[in-house]
C-alpha cells in the first residue's frame, strides 16, 4: 500500500531504527538525521516516516506530510543557527539529478557559502 515501509529501503530502515543514524528530530510524521557524508558543516536529512520515492510523489499523495517535512527543515535550520546566514533545502529527484536513495528526503545544507547555480 502507498506509504508503507519498504523492506529494501535504507531510509525506512533508519526510521525503524534497524540502521543507526544520528537523529536530530522526530515527530509523528517525520524523522531527521545527519547525512553520513556531509557536504557542508550542517547537512541534515529530513524524511517523511511514510515511504514515497521522491518529494513530488509525496506531495501528490500526502500533501500534509510534505508540509511537515518542509516545516521541520526550517526548524532544523533555525536550531542549527543557519537562519541568519542562509541555507539550502534540496530535493534531488531522479538519478539524473543525483538522487541515490528513493525515499523522499530534504537535504538541509548550511554553515558555509553556497554557490548558485549548483552543479
Ligand atoms: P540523495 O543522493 O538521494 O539526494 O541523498 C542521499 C543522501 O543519503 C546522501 O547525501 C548520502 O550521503 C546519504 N546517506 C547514504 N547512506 C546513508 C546512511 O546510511 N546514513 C546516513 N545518515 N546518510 C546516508
Ligand atoms: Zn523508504
Amino acid at each position: 500500500m502507498a506509504g508503507e515501509p519498504q523492506a529494501d529501503c535504507l531510509f525506512c530502515k533508519i526510521v525503524s531504527g534497524d540502521v543507526p543514524a544520528t537523529v536530530v528530530h522526530e515527530s509523528d510524521t517525520t524523522y531527521a538525521f545527519r547525512d553520513i557524508n556531509p557536504q557542508a558543516p550542517t547537512h541534515v536529512l529530513v524524511v517523511p516516516k511514510a515511504h514515497y520515492p521522491d518529494a513530488a510523489s509525496l506531495a501528490a499523495a500526502e500533501p500534509a506530510f510534505a508540509a511537515d517535512v518542509l516545516r521541520v527543515a526550517g526548524e532544523i535550520a533555525t536550531a542549527e543557527g543557519l537562519d541568519s546566514t542562509g541555507f539550502r533545502i534540496v530535493f534531488n529527484t531522479g538519478a539524473g539529478a543525483g538522487q541515490t536513495v528513493f525515499h523522499a528526503h530534504a537535504h538541509v545544507l548550511g554553515g558555509r557559502g553556497l554557490q548558485w547555480p549548483p552543479g
